[in-house]
C-alpha cells in the first residue's frame, strides 16, 4: 500500500519548511520532500536581512505580505529557539539606505517621505557629517542616506533549520527524494506524487521548490513563469570594530554578522541554474563595497557563496491555487526577499489549505494574474 499524507510539501527551503510548520500546527499530517537537504540552496546562503519596507514599491501588493511576514518573524523569534534549541540569530538591525550619487537621492527621498509619514519615529534623512556619525568609515563623498530602525536580521540557514526542526516536532516527516510528477484523480484533482523513492498518496501538494518551480507547471499543464536569478555573497574578515548597522546601496549591501565577518553582496546574474562561484562576481562585489567602505579594500576573503532567487516576470511572489486544479498549491517567486517572506507565504498557504481566510489579500499574488 502506498504511503499517504494529508499534505505533501515539495522543497525544504524556507518557504516549504514554513508551510509544513504551520500546516502541522493545524493538525494535518505533512510530508516534506527535499531532493538535496534542508536549506541547501538560497534559503541557506542568503544575506538574512529582514527589511519589510525596503525594495518594495509604495502601495504594491508586497507591502501587506512583507508586514505580515515581519510580524510572524517577531513571534517565531520567541518560539522557535525556545522550542527547538536552534538560535536563529534574530535581532533588530538598523539600516542605512545610501545614495552613492546625487542622482540616486530622489528615489530614496521618496521612500523616506512615505516612511516618515507612516513611521515617523523610525526614520531619518542624513547628509554629510550626520551620516558619518552613524558610521565614520563610510566614504565621505557619499552625499546622503536614509536611516531606519524597522529592519531585523536572521542567520538564514539556522532560521530555516529551526523551522524544519519545529515542523518535525509537530510530526512532519522529511523525506530525502526528488518529486518527479503528480498523479491526478478522475476529477482532475491531485491524488498523489511520484518521487525517486516511494509514491505518496495525498490530496494536497504545495509547490515550494523555488527557482525550479516551472517543472511542476509542466506536470500539471499550467505555465508557472518562474526563473532563477543568481546572486553571490562574500564573507570577509576585516580590521576594526564590527559594523553596527546594515548598509545598502544600488542593490548591494554589507554588515557585520554575529560570526564577526562582514557579509557583503550581491550580484544579479542570469546564468540559468548555475550556482558556481565566479571571480567576476567576487570582483564586482568588492569594487562596489570599497566605493562605500574604502577601509575594506584589504579585507580578507573568508568565504564566497552563490545561490538562486526564484523570480516571476513582475517581481512579485506567486501564492495560492494552481490553475483550478483541486489540491495543487504554489508558494514561490520570493526573489530577493524570501527569508523575510517565508513565514508569511507558509502561513497563507496553510490557511488556504485548511479553508481559513488568510490575514492578507492574496488575490494580487495569485498565479492567475499571468493568465490572458
Ligand atoms: C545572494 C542572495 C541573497 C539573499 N538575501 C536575502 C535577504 O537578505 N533577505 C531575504 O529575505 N531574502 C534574501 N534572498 C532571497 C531568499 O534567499 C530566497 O527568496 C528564498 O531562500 C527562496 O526560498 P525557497 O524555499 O522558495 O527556495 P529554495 O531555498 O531554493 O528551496 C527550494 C528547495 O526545493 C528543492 N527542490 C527543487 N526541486 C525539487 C524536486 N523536484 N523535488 C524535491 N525537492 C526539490 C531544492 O533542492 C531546494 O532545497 C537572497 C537570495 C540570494 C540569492
Amino acid at each position: 500500500m502506498a504511503k499517504s499524507s494529508d499534505v505533501v510539501v515539495m522543497g525544504g527551503g524556507v518557504v516549504g519548511c514554513a508551510a509544513a510548520y504551520y500546516l502541522a500546527g493545524e493538525g494535518l499530517s505533512v510530508t516534506v520532500i527535499e531532493r538535496d537537504s534542508v536549506a541547501s540552496h538560497a534559503s541557506g546562503f542568503a544575506y538574512g536581512g529582514l527589511t519589510p519596507v525596503m525594495g518594495v514599491f509604495i502601495d504594491d501588493p508586497l507591502v501587506p505580505l512583507s508586514r505580515y511576514a515581519d510580524e510572524l518573524h517577531a513571534e517565531l523569534a520567541e518560539t522557535l529557539p525556545a522550542d527547538t534549541g536552534v538560535d536563529t540569530e534574530y535581532r533588530d538591525k538598523p539600516s542605512l539606505t545610501l545614495a552613492t550619487s546625487v542622482d540616486e537621492i530622489p528615489e530614496i527621498k521618496m521612500l523616506y517621505d512615505w516612511l516618515a509619514k507612516n513611521h515617523s519615529a523610525d526614520v531619518d534623512w542624513l547628509e554629510g557629517n550626520e551620516l558619518l556619525s552613524e558610521e565614520p568609515r563610510i566614504n565621505p563623498e557619499i552625499p546622503a542616506g536614509m536611516y531606519t530602525d524597522l529592519s531585523h536580521e536572521v542567520e538564514p540557514y539556522k532560521f530555516t533549520l529551526a523551522l524544519a526542526t519545529g515542523a518535525e516536532q509537530r510530526g512532519v516527516e522529511f523525506v530525502n527524494a526528488e518529486v518527479t510528477g503528480f498523479r491526478f484523480g478522475g476529477d482532475g484533482g491531485i491524488e498523489g506524487v511520484d518521487t525517486t523513492g516511494e509514491s505518496i498518496d495525498t490530496e494536497d501538494v504545495v509547490v515550494a521548490i523555488g527557482p525550479w518551480s516551472a517543472v511542476a507547471g509542466e506536470w500539471a499543464g499550467v505555465k508557472i513563469p518562474i526563473s532563477p536569478l543568481k546572486g553571490q555573497i562574500l564573507r570577509l574578515a576585516a580590521p576594526g570594530e564590527p559594523l553596527a548597522i546594515s548598509m545598502s546601496w544600488k542593490g548591494n549591501y554589507a554588515t557585520t554578522k554575529p560570526d564577526r565577518l562582514i557579509w557583503a553582496g550581491t550580484t544579479e546574474e542570469e546564468a540559468g541554474f548555475d550556482e558556481s562561484l565566479t571571480t567576476d562576481g567576487r570582483n564586482q562585489i568588492m569594487e562596489s563595497l570599497v566605493c562605500v567602505l574604502p577601509y575594506l579594500a584589504d579585507a580578507r576573503l573568508s568565504r564566497q557563496t552563490a545561490c538562486l532567487r526564484p523570480v516571476a516576470p513582475d517581481g512579485l511572489p506567486i501564492l495560492g491555487a494552481v490553475g483550478g486544479i483541486p489540491g495543487l498549491w504554489i508558494a514561490t517567486g520570493t526573489g530577493r526577499k524570501g527569508i523575510l517572506l517565508g513565514p508569511g507565504m507558509g502561513h497563507v498557504i496553510s490557511d488556504l489549505i485548511v479553508g481559513k481566510a488568510p490575514s492578507i489579500d492574496v488575490w494580487p499574488l495569485s498565479l492567475d494574474r499571468f493568465s490572458e
